[in-house]
């Protein structure tokens, strides 16, 4: 019997591992990916305080180590099903715990367009960090308005020969200081108030077709990047949880669900505010609050 099963090694995951094994819990991290969750792609940090930057690679490693070095066990399995008795099933075996905190964040957002599924690993990408060096001298296009798009688009620029920035809106929502570099970057073109509708490409991409007021443009790209949010994977947990029209956890306090002994922590719930603070924050409230609890439900 584990004291914490915790589902999702993000940040939100890992730090309520961190505060459980400081009270001596016996946890297990369940992963169904990788360490680190969306943080690991992000190629710089630099509002964390404490810390003035850090790749996060490298902060999500630095996490990994900690709780590992502090006993924590770490399962890569696909969780299946929570049941309101805190017995968790994976593709793998079946766990039975104390308490579970629910930490599986977000995921990238699709175009959900023609082409995008099909050309996945073959010039469409959701992570320019990862895979920008493969468009040496190349052109892509990066697609999305937040700051995610605005900095993959700068961080491409340096490797790339062409960017192309797409974006549905002539206002971008990601911060004013991205977009003022971008404008003094000369291998960057805005194509705003755009939508692509098309990737086009056989084996690989070949091309995009872009919408703007009625007209329709090819563009030549070697890559596409996709760059325009994320989305909760709840659906899995509707038996403990409810969930809002966007699929988020609900959770009026920000820690419980509506079944005892099942928590949530990070960008999987309802919340004001996606951050790599927040998500730490809510680790540490979940872990401590599951502690507290557990013993009523002993
Ligand atoms: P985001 O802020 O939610 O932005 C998503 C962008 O994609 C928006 O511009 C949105 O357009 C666009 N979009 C959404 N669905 C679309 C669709 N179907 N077709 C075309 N465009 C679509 O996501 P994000 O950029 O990944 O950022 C997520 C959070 O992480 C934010 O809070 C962000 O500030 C934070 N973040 C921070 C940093 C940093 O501080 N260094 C870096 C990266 C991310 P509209 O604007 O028209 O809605």
């Amino acid at each position: 019997m584990w004291d914490i099963i915790i589902v999702g090694a993000g940040p939100a995951g890992m730090t309520a591992a961190l505060y459980a094994l400081r009270a001596n819990k016996k946890v297990l991290i369940i992963e169904a990916k990788t360490y680190g969750g969306q943080i690991i792609n992000a190629s710089s940090i630099e509002n964390y305080p404490g810390i003035e930057s850090i790749s996060g690679f490298d902060y999500a490693t630095s996490l990994y180590n900690q709780v590992i070095n502090k006993g924590a066990e770490i399962k890569y399995e696909t969780v299946i099903h929570v049941d309101e008795d805190r017995v968790v099933t994976t593709d793998k075996g079946k766990y039975q715990t104390k308490s579970v905190i629910l930490a599986t964040g977000a995921e990238n957002r699709k175009l959900r367009i023609e082409g995008e599924n099909e050309l996945v690993g073959r010039g469409v990408s959701y992570c320019a960090t990862c895979d920008g060096n493969f468009y040496k001298g190349k052109d892509v296009c990066v697609v999305g308005g937040g700051n995610t798009a605005l900095e993959d688009a700068i961080y491409l620029s340096n490797i790339v020969n062409k960017v192309y920035l797409i974006h549905r809106r002539s206002e971008f929502r990601g911060d004013e200081k991205y977009v003022e570099e971008i404008n003094n970057i000369n291998n960057i073109e805005l194509v705003l108030d755009s939508i692509v509708e098309r990737i086009n490409g056989t084996d690989r991409v070949e091309s995009i077709l872009i919408k703007n007021l009625d007209n329709l443009r090819e563009i030549k790209v070697d890559g596409v990047f996709i760059a325009v949010g994320q989305e909760p994977k709840n659906e899995i947990f509707k038996n403990v949880v409810d969930l809002d029209d966007k699929g988020y956890i609900i959770s009026e306090d920000g820690v419980h669900t509506k079944v005892k002994g099942i928590y949530v922590a990070g960008d999987s719930r309802v919340k004001s505010l996606r951050q790599l603070t927040t998500a730490v924050s809510d680790g540490a409230i979940a872990a401590t609050t599951a502690i507290k609890e557990a013993k009523e439900i002993d």
